[in-house]
């Protein structure tokens, strides 16, 4: 009997999990080498000839166009752990890959796949626990921050400045929008400007928006500016707007117009009569009453994107006005410095001072490859700092997290009835992916460098670290060398998910 069409391709059994393998297999492959500070970058090159150079994992993968269905669920790994921490997206999926490889291994031992996957959840549910003991004991303090932001940022695209002379502004960005409740990951933003070189990006203390002003003549700079955010069109009073006029003389025209402009002129002096000095306008502003107002050097910016509007008002302490009428006195916020700038385009910087509840990171680059790769950096220390000041807890990074846990998963296999325990060693030997990958990607011996690691970690705590040109077996706490203990988590579950995914499938159908 035939369920399917002709057209549809199936491939079963053996085969198909080969094949799922493999592919997943190939994916993980083609991240690993831009693991830790070592790691090379990747040039992608799409249908349009445009170019990223990255060594972002998650990055890779969404910019390779991979139609594999079991290689995309590899990308989706990146992408999730992308999404609910941040960093660690290359260890996830080089994970998520050694997994598929020991299965392979499994299935050759003839292991039942559903046995595998079982084994697998005992060892995540473990290994997740086991992240625990690793936890470096003491406060997260700006110093520990600075540690998180430049293990983060270590060995990617940073314009030629070192990661040390940025984490600052990524340290203070992170501290400034933290409160009792945690950090507000979202009151961060980052812009970026090609132009000049890394080392000229910078912290705001409030936000950069591209608007330019309604009037070329608009002054371009104020300070200790009083700013209206008024999410209305301005270019009519309230409420008689609509008066109709019958002109059927010359002098009734004159009347009309004189009528028209008085009616514009006590309008402008109303918003003028609320003594503000910069006013963000979510509407059209009527071309008059722009005049007017930038005649008394007031700033104004017409057709503001919503956006702007609410993070102008989050920066300045300003409401959110929808009818000029409404305003009152402490609807007004606050900015130290209102300016325009110019590049490709105009960019409007609205510095709040110590009110502000919003930053933005500002960074600068040479070429917009630079401020690109750079941005992505910045992206992972920003959030790396931010998991590790939500939640208090770092560990160890350089592959001594990844051994330990290693170490604790084979104690427990010991425990694990049936064949389950082959699949938790199983599991245990693909989380040395990391110290050797760390290894192989330092230009090392992965199994010598395996062998000092695991007889090192007998007697203490160390990882593969590496410091200026060197590579050395000692504790990464000690170097500042350490990752937020979720990254970690997240990385060991979003991998074991893929990875036994992946193993239930024995049956591939895919219509054409
Ligand atoms: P991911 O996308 O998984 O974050 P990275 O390329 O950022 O991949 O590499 C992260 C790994 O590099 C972590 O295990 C981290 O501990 C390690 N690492 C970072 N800095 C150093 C260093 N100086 N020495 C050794 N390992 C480091
Ligand atoms: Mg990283």
């Amino acid at each position: 009997m035939f369920v399917l069409s002709e057209d549809s391709e199936r491939t079963s059994g053996e085969d198909a999990q080969a094949a799922n393998i493999d592919a997943g297999k190939a994916v993980a492959e083609s991240v690993r080498t831009t693991l830790g500070p070592r790691g090379m970058d990747k040039m992608l090159v799409s249908d349009s000839g445009d170019v990223v150079i990255t060594n972002d994992g998650a990055t890779i993968l969404e910019e390779m166009d991979i139609d594999h269905p079991a290689a995309k669920m590899l990308v989706e790994v990146a992408e999730s752990q992308a999404e609910d921490v941040g960093d660690g997206t290359t260890t996830a999926v080089t994970l998520a890959g050694e997994l598929l490889s020991q299965f392979e291994q499994l299935l050759e031992d003839d292991i039942h796949p559903t046995t595998v996957v079982q084994g697998y959840k005992q060892a995540e549910r473990a290994a997740v626990e086991a992240v625990d003991d690793t936890v470096v004991d003491g406060e997260i303090d700006e110093e520990t921050l600075t540690e998180i932001v430049t293990t983060a940022m270590t060995g990617k695209g940073t314009g030629g400045v070192t990661p040390e002379s940025l984490a600052g502004d990524i340290v203070d960005a992170v501290q400034r929008v933290e409160t009792e409740a945690g950090v507000d990951r979202d009151a961060i933003s980052i812009a970026t400007q090609p132009g000049s070189s890394a080392g000229a990006t910078e912290l705001i203390e409030g936000v950069i928006a591209e608007e330019s002003a309604a009037r070329d003549d608009s002054p371009r700079s104020l300070t200790d500016a009083s700013v209206g955010v008024l999410d209305a069109d301005l270019d009519q009073a309230e409420p008689d707007v609509d008066a109709e006029w019958q002109v059927s003389s010359r002098e009734q025209l004159d009347e009309a117009l004189q009528a028209e402009r008085e009616r514009l002129e006590e309008f402008t002096q109303a918003v003028l009569d609320l003594d503000v000095d910069a006013l963000f306008v979510t509407g059209d502003v009527n071309e008059q009453v722009a005049a007017a107002l930038t005649r008394e050097d007031v700033l104004v910016f017409d057709s503001v994107d919503s956006d702007t509007a609410r993070s102008v008002a989050k920066a300045t302490g300003a409401a959110q006005i929808g009818d000029l009428d409404d305003f009152e006195a402490d609807d007004f916020g606050a900015a130290d410095s209102v300016r325009i700038e110019s590049f490709d385009d105009d960019l409007v910087f609205v510095e709040g001072g110590d009110a502000t509840e919003t930053v933005t990171l500002f960074v600068r680059g040479g070429t917009g490859h630079v401020t690109d790769e750079l941005e992505r950096a910045i992206r992972d220390g920003v959030d790396a700092a931010t998991e590790a000041a939500d939640t208090g807890e770092i560990v160890p990074g350089a592959g001594a997290t990844e051994l330990a846990v290693a170490a604790a998963l084979r104690e427990e296999a010991a425990s694990v009835e049936g064949r389950e325990q082959l699949a938790v060693e199983a599991f245990a030997d693909a989380l040395d992916v990391i110290p050797r990958t760390l290894a192989q990607n330092a230009g090392q011996d992965p199994i010598d460098a395996l062998v000092d690691l695991r007889s090192a970690n007998e007697t203490g705590r160390a990882g593969l670290v590496q410091t200026g040109e060197d590579t050395e077996v000692v504790d990464p706490v000690g170097e500042g060398v350490v990752d937020p203990a979720s990254v970690k988590r997240e990385a060991i579950r979003s991998a074991t998910e893929a990875a036994t995914m992946l193993a239930r499938i024995d049956d591939v159908i895919s219509a054409e």
